[in-house]
């Protein structure tokens, strides 16, 4: 038998004893259907949750990366959004993998509340692929993640942002710059906010630490969610105030708003 044949059949084998023994010892199931799962993968989610992901279109606004109408101008080719064409965030560009809806709205939470960095690793990759697709655009020199108020760090331990950026910056071969940004003021409830109050309530409220330097560097800035472009506007005006070159926003989910106003 030729070599290369025994060499796959020892693979197959390999993964179908992976595949059994995955089914003794992940019992709980995927995190987000709670099927079983049957696939050896540190991220508890299964496959089809996994595939179930939304991605954006690729029909977006270059600077905010909202999906725009796909009719367009006389062109056909509308490049911008309203916001956008008024210039209403400091970042150059924001990009996010999939719309934040059903199977990733639970996703971010098992981010947010459950620290599962394999999943978060997953996440990274998806945005490592992005970045791909647009190299040009999305060109950066440090990778840094939105920060919670230390309080909120210290009630939760971790930063679920900072678990998606780590992967990304080691993908990218990047430094990672977790401690750069500081939240000077915490995050008041955003469910009891309005659009225009989160606007006026992230106002200001990140710094860089004093002392760091961002001179002259384009950084690339991570989250889990895009909901408003509040804060990721706000930590880019700090940045930006700290001499970075440019600022590019990433985030894993985007929530996108119905022209009625509800999100999506
Ligand atoms: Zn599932
Ligand atoms: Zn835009």
């Amino acid at each position: 038998m030729p070599v290369g044949v025994s060499v796959r059949s020892a693979g197959r084998w390999l993964t179908a004893t992976a595949d059994a023994l995955a089914n003794i010892l992940l019992p709980a199931g995927c995190r987000i259907c709670e099927a079983p799962l049957t696939r050896a993968t540190r991220v508890p989610v299964c496959e089809e949750c996994l595939a179930s992901f939304e991605p954006l279109p690729k029909q977006i606004c270059d600077a905010c990366g909202v999906p725009l109408p796909t009719f367009g101008g006389a062109d056909g080719l509308v490049r911008f959004c309203p916001a956008c064409q008024t210039k209403v965030y400091a970042f150059g560009r924001a990009r996010s993998f999939a719309h934040y809806d059903r199977a990733l709205v639970k996703a971010i939470l098992l981010l947010k509340f459950e620290r599962i960095e394999p999943l978060a690793a997953w996440f990274a990759a998806r945005l490592a692929e992005g970045i791909g697709r647009e190299p040009d655009k999305l060109g950066a020199d440090v990778v840094v993640p939105v920060t919670l108020h230390r309080m909120r760090q210290k009630e939760r331990g971790y930063n679920q942002a900072e678990l998606l950026a780590k992967p990304l910056a080691k993908r990218l071969k990047l430094p990672c710059q977790p401690v750069l940004l500081v939240r000077t003021r915490p995050r008041p409830d955003k469910r009891l906010l309005s659009l225009e109050e989160r606007w006026t309530s992230v106002r200001g409220a990140f710094a860089t630490r004093p002392g760091t330097k961002v001179d002259n560097r384009r950084v690339l800035l991570v989250d889990d969610v895009l909901t408003t472009g509040a804060t990721l506007d706000a930590c880019s005006r700090a940045l930006r105030e700290a001499g970075a070159k440019s600022v590019i926003g990433l985030t894993v989910a985007r929530a996108i708003r119905d022209p009625d106003g509800g999100p999506r």
